[in-house]
């Protein structure tokens, strides 16, 4: 591929290039960050398509590199690792991921459609039309298309610092958006590459723990934990896996915990008003998806719903009836 232009390959100093892939979704883009020097790495390697695959090693050709020695992975999502398996046979280089995120970055389709199956068995229990969830939990094909399976060659725990060109990151285990995401780093400057966990205009999807997860179904009590853990760091700017990088990343920390605080008081309302069931809660949250064909953001829509009643399930504030075949929710 000869015509990767400027506007993809953008360097952030003189030792690390964001490729910044142009998508038509609110995410707006990809962003991978490659790493020059000594120890080559990429830092996310984004979703599995022929044409990015070409992106990336023209711009290792660019940069002068034919080799990578590391890919670091931020999370299981396949705009994250769909790509690393063939990169790694290209460039050699060794993947680096959380060992909680090795089953789907392993075995990639299979496991998606293993955890879709598990979805579409708790759909009735949330009150999720079925034919929204036939429709939607289809995707799992599509999802499949864009991610090969990788090898972990070094699965992390978080705390490790690892090489990056001539830089070194610390692996910062940041669970919520997935059990086992990884934010890294780089200490020297204050620059945090933050995958999906802190991004510049959205807030992350929380997990949904099919199987349950440690007895939990819903990722968003350790998402928001995992941003008071942000709080701790001298982070100068965040770089994230989609949209511009953050410059203001304290303000940005503490404006999503206030997003998550005024959702908690939402989801209260709307089960106070009458919603019982998770979806009903969905649509009452998220009114812009009620008309709209079936499609991932419904799904998402109740994922956030579902987590919001879960955690004020434990605070005492709801009530749930779990002993029919439909989850109904309650105010005290
Ligand atoms: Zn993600
Ligand atoms: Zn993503």
């Amino acid at each position: 591929m000869n015509g990767v232009g400027a506007d993809i390959l953008q360097p952030l100093g003189a030792d690390i290039i964001r490729i910044e892939i142009p998508i038509q979704h609110e995410l707006k883009n990809f962003n991978l960050y490659l790493f020059l020097g000594e120890h080559p790495a990429l830092v996310d390697a984004g979703p599995y398509h022929p044409l990015l695959e070409g992106v990336v090693m023209e711009s290792l050709r660019r940069a002068g590199m034919k080799e990578l020695e590391f890919i670091y992975i931020t999370h299981s999502h396949i705009d994250h690792f769909g790509l690393a398996a063939r990169l790694r046979s290209l460039t050699g280089a060794a993947v680096a991921a959380h060992h909680y995120e090795k089953p789907r970055i392993q075995r990639a389709g299979a496991r998606l459609e293993e955890e879709y199956r598990c979805y579409s068995s708790l759909s009735e229990r949330m009150g999720f039309p079925r034919e929204v969830a036939e429709a939607i939990y289809s995707l799992a094909q599509v999802w499949t298309s864009l991610s090969e399976p990788c090898p972990v060659d070094i699965p992390l725990r978080g705390g490790e610092t690892v090489r990056a060109g001539d830089r070194e990151l610390e692996a910062l285990h940041t669970p919520g958006h997935t059990a086992g995401h990884l934010c890294f780093l780089e200490r020297q400057e204050g620059l945090l590459f933050s995958g999906d966990h802190l991004m510049r205009s959205i807030t992350p999807n929380p997990e949904l723990y099919c199987p349950p997860w440690r007895g939990e179904m819903t990722g968003l009590p350790q998402f928001l934990a995992s941003l008071e853990l942000l709080r701790g760091y001298d982070i100068k700017a965040a770089f994230p896996g989609h949209g511009k990088a953050i410059r203001k990343t304290a303000r940005r920390i503490e404006m999503n915990l206030l997003h998550h605080r005024k959702r908690l008081e939402k989801t209260l309302e709307a089960v106070d008003s009458g919603c019982v069931t998770v979806w009903e809660t969905a649509l009452r949250l998220f009114p812009q998806v009620r008309d709209k064909r079936p499609q991932v953001d419904h799904f998402l829509a109740m994922k956030e719903a579902l987590g919001h009643l879960l955690i004020l399930e434990k605070e005492g504030m709801v009530c749930c009836d779990r002993s029919g075949e439909v989850w109904r929710f309650f105010t005290r």
